[in-house]
């Protein structure tokens, strides 16, 4: 059995390390997440995970982290020198490219840990991050094995 929850937030970012395109300026996006997780226990109400766990967790830590904040590049200092003045919200992904594979990786590995942590017996399947309603990128671990439909995988 599968459960899939997906959902939006704005987020902010530019591409950097000498890429040529638009997206080398500062923009943003109406991101999609659309995470799924993979069960064979029930619970006694009949359910491999309450939904409302699943915002919590998921959809919360994104929330707290990445809604209406600027992802940013940790090489790319200019712009995380900007925003620390400007007292404003962002997230430092990492030294690597604020794409959207990058963050879907990174998504993957922060939910695949909360998952293991809180709710043992239960397996991230693949999630994908929308960058915008056509173009995704899915991270997944070939564990799982098929992925549920939708994620084109
Ligand atoms: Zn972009």
């Amino acid at each position: 059995m599968w459960l899939v929850r997906d959902w939006t937030w704005a987020m902010a970012h530019r591409l950097t390390g000498g890429y040529q395109g638009p997206c080398s300026n500062l923009h943003g996006h109406t991101y999609k997440c659309q995470m799924s997780i993979a069960g064979t226990k029930y619970n006694p109400h009949g359910m491999l995970m309450d939904f409302k766990d699943i915002k919590e967790h998921f959809q919360g830590w994104i929330d707290l982290y990445l809604d209406h904040a600027v992802i940013v590049d940790l090489q790319d200092s200019a712009l995380l020198a900007f925003l620390t003045q400007e007292h404003s919200k962002y997230y430092v992904l990492g030294a690597c490219n604020t794409t959207a594979e990058n963050i879907a990786k990174h998504l993957f590995k922060i939910f695949d840990c909360e998952l293991a942590a809180h709710f043992p017996g239960l397996k991230l399947g693949p999630l994908a991050v929308y960058e915008t309603e056509h173009n995704r990128a899915v991270c997944f671990d070939s564990d799982v094995g098929t992925a549920p439909p939708g994620f084109g995988v």
